[in-house]
């Protein structure tokens, strides 16, 4: 049985103590078990605050870019292996562990492309410089600095090869060392990337945790930042317990909505694509993903004919081993998720009408019997979505979508993204620019995106579950208020804001 090791303080260690498996989610076997502590986590701060520190500060952006543009490089080098790894231990199909692996490796060339434009310069702009004093001679110049200390990344199961690299991609280039913390249950493929990344970085500015926290957080000193992607229940817990000088950035649960305005036809290429972005979600990660359609709302005339368009969708769909060709929807990643997707959707059941999927009853092809996480698809449906609790106040995170119908104003339309009490992202569908211009201005203070679907763009989408380095990741209230990537702006988390006044022309030679 493989015991997985953590990269701790320059060295590999697998720990001690009780052993938790890591299963294949489709057939339950045991792939491999990682340790419940037993490191000494003082020591790899240490490390990181000494050697991490010192060599990571030494190098320009340019440099820490090139750094990247390596690690990028062997994820194409390891694609193929990591593809299984993914498709093993996180029950995602092929498409789906691409989607993660491919999306990691994007990450990594978008922030090495970055540290080549921004160069050698020592300190990064903010902003335009202004006049302070009588003359010109006088200026003022926002700038941020680097930060001194060390970034702590913790990450959620559904993306362990993204969820490492485009953290470590923004915190490396700004120059702070690194410890990460891939979910436990889905730590294979992060501890192969930990594997094929050492080597090719310096001494300290990456170490990584695999298996339970431990004493972690009991490490953190000022300067130190933590950046948290996971459950709102986590999130409250790592809120309380941070000291308070330790800078924390939370990406949590999102309700996000789908929106059909009343000019779109399902015929036409904006109806198309609002039908396709509703399935893909759905289904691909097998509904796992955090930016995910999770509330759909169409105009009231378009209700049944939305519900018939998903069901036909969705009743071909193979769910099974992801492992088989034809397989299109794999399982949950855990038996802990599998079980509390089913309690989601007792939850809406008691609420809502089944349109496809009932209670999510599946038989999955080409998996022993009773073994596996298994959910199949499921849509369920509101004449009242606003007020319908179990849809608004409570995210599932699998293959669920209910459709709600509403009036088609675009102020309603808004509502309901609020509704979700803050979200990571929202989509809607039309090409009426007044009533766009409405949405967006009502329901833009509820979303940390909103994608705008319409029958220009159709054939270019990436569709609104794809994130983007550049742009934000993030989103107000129950998404946890916090922001991740958006180009530049992804460095900013780890970097200190600084308002310098000074000779006009010595401001200039510091941002070069
Ligand atoms: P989770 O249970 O909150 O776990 C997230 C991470 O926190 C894991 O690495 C977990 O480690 C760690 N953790 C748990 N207890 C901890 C503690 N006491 N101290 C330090 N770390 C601790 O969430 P999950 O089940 O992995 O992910 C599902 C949730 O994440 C969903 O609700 C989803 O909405 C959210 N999510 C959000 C985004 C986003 O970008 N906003 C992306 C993906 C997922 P162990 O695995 O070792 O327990």
């Amino acid at each position: 049985m493989q015991l997985l090791a953590s990269y701790l303080a320059g060295t590999w260690s697998v720990g001690s103590g009780t052993r938790t498996p890591l299963v294949n989610p489709a057939t339950e076997e045991v792939l491999a078990e990682v340790h419940g502590g037993g490191h000494d986590l003082a020591a790899a701060f240490q490390y990181a605050r000494t050697a991490g520190a010192k060599e990571l500060g030494a190098l320009t952006f340019a440099q820490r870019g090139a750094l990247l543009g390596s690690l990028a490089k062997a994820i194409h080098g390891a694609r193929e292996e990591l593809i299984a790894m993914a498709v093993a231990n996180g029950g995602n199909t092929r498409g789906d562990a691409k989607f993660d692996i491919d999306g990691g490796a994007v990450t990594l060339s978008h922030y090495a492309e970055l540290g080549t434009k921004l160069g050698s310069a020592p300190l990064l702009g903010d902003g335009e410089p202004i006049q302070v004093g009588r003359t010109a001679r006088m200026g003022g110049q926002h700038v941020w600095a680097r930060r001194r200390g060390v970034a702590v990344h913790i990450n959620a199961f559904n993306f362990p090869a993204w969820g490492l690299c485009e953290k470590l991609a923004c915190a490396l280039l700004a120059g702070m060392p690194v410890i990460s913390k891939p979910a436990t249950a889905t730590a294979l493929v992060a501890h192969r990337l930990a594997q094929l990344f050492e080597p090719l970085l310096p001494a300290g500015a990456l170490q990584v945790l695999v298996g339970p926290a431990g004493t972690l957080l009991d490490n953190l000193q000022s300067g130190d930042v933590v950046a948290f992607t996971g459950g709102s229940g986590t999130a409250t817990m790592l809120r309380n317990k941070l000291p308070e000088p330790v800078r924390l950035n939370i990406e949590a649960d999102s309700l996000n909505a789908a929106i059909l305005a009343p000019d779109v036809e399902l015929s036409s290429e904006a109806g198309a694509l609002f039908l396709a972005d509703i399935v893909r979600d759905m289904t691909q990660k097998t509904g796992q993903k955090c930016t995910a359609i999770r509330r759909v709302l169409v105009p009231e005339a378009r209700f049944a004919e939305v519900c018939d368009a998903m069901k036909e969708r969705l009743a071909s769909l193979a769910v099974g081993d992801p492992s088989r060709e034809d397989v299109r929807m794999g399982p949950v990643a855990t038996a802990q998720q599998h079980a509390d997707v089913k309690a989601g959707i007792a939850r809406l059941a008691a609420a809502t009408d089944s349109v496809h999927g009932g209670t999510g009853e599946v038989s999955p092809i080409g998996v022993p019997a009773g073994k596996g996480f298994f959910i199949g698809p499921v849509v369920r449906s509101t004449k009242d979505p606003l007020r319908c609790a179990p849809l608004n106040d409570h995210e599932v995170f699998g293959p669920v979508s209910t459709v709600g119908s509403y009036d088609g104003s675009a102020e309603l339309a808004a509502a309901f993204v609020a509704r979700g009490d803050g979200c990571l992202v929202s989509s809607a569908y039309s090409d009426d620019r007044d009533w766009v211009a409405t949405f967006v201005g009502a329901a833009a203070p509820w979303a940390g995106r909103l994608y705008l679907g319409s029958s220009k763009m159709a054939s270019q989408s990436p569709g609104p579950g794809t994130v983007l380095p550049s742009l934000l990741h993030g989103g107000p209230g129950r998404a946890g208020g916090g922001e991740e990537l958006g180009g530049e702006r992804g460095l900013h988390f780890y970097m200190q804001r600084c308002a310098l006044e000074g000779d006009a022309s010595v401001l200039k030679t510091l941002i070069g």
